[in-house]
Formats: structure tokens, C-alpha cells, sequence
């Protein structure tokens, strides 16, 4: 396809915005009533974005398209890329800074789906839920023994936004929080009744339950790894609605065993589960793995498509299209 020249003087009349992952209506809408033209292809591949990109000043995109040095480097009038969704793994966040792109997305969106789920995750683990259901499907009815979560001890790991939300629903199970981050959490925890850690150490050795909120970048070393599962109380439940990668997932595979732990999981090293080691932990019966399915409520959508198409607007605003 021919690609386009476009010089400095943009209006809203002839600014090039694509949309390349299917996106929730309101975007559309909201896009539109502020006059702004859109090119929807939400199943474009990825030979046709690398041919087309240079025509456009925006690209938006969910987690489908990754935006990564080679899509930066040919989309030469990009100004803006904005993520639906709240994290941006999949865009090449160095290499659209160094070349003044804005990036625009949706952090903290889904919080409240992703604290739903993780709760939903922790009960399961503690619980034989998804078996006692499965058996009964295929004609069973025996009782399975399973323990309480009041009175026992979670860790979390990551106190931010979805992590001290979580907490104050455990709180309301009765049990007591215990919570670990790289940042000082010391004034905030303590006001809420819940006790900083200073170590994932001291955090790994106190917990029944360690649920996982941070926010680590693709190439980032796990924060609980071998050592830490030989210290963990035998049958700890470990619960990660955040990235795999927080776990050292093959030291785990393991330990599992061992230690009689639990692995109740919305991501995946790799999803969906690809290396040999990641298979048999995906097939072990203490494991179980939801799709990455955190975000995937109809309210956390229509919240992501609207905070981000405000940021976008703002960030269009900023290039010096008036609106
Ligand atoms: P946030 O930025 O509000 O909080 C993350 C916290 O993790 C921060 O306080 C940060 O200091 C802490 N942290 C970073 N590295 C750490 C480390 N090595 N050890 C301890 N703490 C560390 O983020 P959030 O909105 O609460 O989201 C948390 C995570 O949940 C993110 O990874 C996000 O992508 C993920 N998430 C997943 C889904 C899903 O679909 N499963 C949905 C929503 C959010």
C-alpha cells in the first residue's frame, strides 16, 4: 500500500486514527461526537499494520496488536498510542518515548474485577469448588474435605490499587493481612490494620495464602523463587492475578509436591501454557488457571474504552488538534 507523507499541520479534518483490536462502542461514539474520523480494522494482521502504519498519527490498540520497535520504526507519523487496557506490555514503551510518542492507556480500570476474581481464586483454592462441581457433572456425590480461610494469614505481595482492595475483603473474611512492596506501604498499611512486611521472606514464612498485585516489567526476575518455596508452610495457597513471571514457576512445579501447595492462577508464563514444564504444572491437580480473565467483566470494558478515550482526546488535544 502507498504510504503517505504528512507534514506538521494537523486538524481534526485529516489526523489518521486506527483502531486495530476490536474495541466496545462507546470509543467509537465518543470518538465521533468529537468529529474525529476512524479507521476501524479490528482483525488486521500484522504484515498489513506493518505496510499501513505510516498513514496514521494514532494507533489504538487492546492486547491483541503488540506495538513493538519494528511497528514504531515504520509508523514514522505516529504521535500517539493508546492502550485499552491498564498495563502496556505489549507496547515498546522505550522505544515510543525516545521518539516523543505519547502513550496514552486505562491504569486501574478493571480494579474492581480483578479484586472479584482474586477473592473468586483464593476460595477456589481453599475449597474444592471446580471439583466437587466436575464430580458431580460426571455423576459423582462424594464429600471433599477443603479449610477456611478466617483465622489464617494472607500475604500480599504488591500493596497497590488492587492489592490493598483485596486486602480489605480479607479482612472482612477475618483474616489477618500481612503486605509486602517494594515501596514504603509502612503509614497507609498500618492505618487500615493491616501489618508491613519488610521482606517477601518474612511475608513467605507468616502466610497460608500469598496473593500477587504487582506490577513487573516482561524481562523482570521472579520475586518468589526456590528458597522461598522450601520455607513456605506446608499447603500454601499461592494466588496470582498479576504477572506469572512474580513466580519462578518451574522451582514451584518442584516443590508443589512437597510442600502440598496450591496454584490458583489468572496468568500463565505463557499463555496459553507452551514450555514442557508449564504443561504438567497447567495439568497438576493443585493447579488451576483461569484465561487471563481479570479484566473480562462488561463494567471493567466499558471503563477501560471510556478512561482511555479520554486520555486519548486529552493527548490529541496536546498534539495541537482542537477538538
Ligand atoms: P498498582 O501499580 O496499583 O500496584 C502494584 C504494586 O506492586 C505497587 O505498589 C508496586 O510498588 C508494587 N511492586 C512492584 N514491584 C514489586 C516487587 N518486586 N515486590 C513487591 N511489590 C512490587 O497496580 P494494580 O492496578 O494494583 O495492578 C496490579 C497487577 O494486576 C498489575 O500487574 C496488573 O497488570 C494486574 N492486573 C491483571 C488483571 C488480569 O486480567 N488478571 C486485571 C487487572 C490488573
Amino acid at each position: 500500500m502507498e504510504t503517505i507523507e504528512r507534514g506538521s499541520s494537523i486538524n481534526k479534518e485529516n489526523l489518521k486514527l486506527l483502531i486495530t483490536d476490536p474495541m466496545d462502542n462507546v470509543m467509537l461514539q465518543m470518538l465521533q461526537e468529537r468529529g474525529i474520523k476512524v479507521d476501524y480494522k479490528p482483525e488486521i494482521d500484522r504484515n498489513s499494520l506493518l505496510n499501513e502504519i505510516s498513514n496514521y498519527d494514532v494507533v489504538v490498540v487492546r492486547s491483541r496488536t503488540k506495538v513493538d520497535k519494528e511497528i514504531i520504526e515504520r509508523g514514522k507519523n505516529l504521535k500517539i498510542i493508546a492502550r485499552a487496557g491498564i498495563g502496556l506490555d505489549n507496547i515498546d514503551v522505550d522505544e515510543a518515548e525516545k521518539r516523543g510518542i505519547k502513550i496514552v492507556y486505562a491504569p486501574g480500570a478493571s480494579t474492581d474485577s480483578a479484586v472479584e476474581l482474586t477473592i473468586g481464586l483464593m476460595i477456589l483454592g481453599a475449597r474444592p469448588i471446580f471439583q466437587g462441581i466436575s464430580m458431580v457433572k460426571s455423576g459423582s456425590f462424594k464429600k471433599l474435605p477443603g479449610v477456611e480461610l478466617a483465622g489464617k494469614t494472607i500475604g500480599i505481595v504488591g500493596f497497590g490499587r488492587i492489592g490493598t482492595k483485596v486486602a480489605r475483603v480479607c479482612q472482612a473474611l477475618d483474616m489477618k493481612v500481612i503486605a509486602y512492596d517494594v515501596v514504603d506501604i509502612k503509614e497507609r498499611a498500618q492505618k487500615m490494620g493491616v501489618i508491613p512486611v519488610n521482606t517477601i521472606d518474612e511475608l513467605v514464612r507468616e502466610s497460608n495464602v500469598i496473593s500477587f498485585h504487582v506490577t513487573v516489567g516482561n524481562d523482570a526476575k521472579p520475586i518468589v523463587t526456590e528458597e522461598h518455596f522450601r520455607q513456605m508452610k506446608e499447603g500454601t495457597i499461592l494466588v496470582n492475578t498479576s504477572r506469572a513471571i512474580a513466580i519462578d514457576g518451574k522451582a514451584l512445579l518442584k516443590y508443589i509436591d512437597e510442600r502440598k501447595l496450591t496454584l490458583v492462577t489468572d496468568v500463565f508464563w505463557h499463555e496459553p501454557p507452551k514450555e514442557d514444564w508449564e504443561i504438567q504444572l497447567a495439568r497438576h491437580d493443585r493447579v488451576l488457571i483461569t484465561p487471563h480473565i481479570g479484566a473480562q467483566t462488561k463494567e471493567a470494558q466499558y471503563r477501560v474504552a471510556v478512561m482511555t478515550t479520554k486520555n486519548l482526546i486529552q493527548a490529541i488535544q496536546e498534539i495541537g488538534v482542537s477538538l
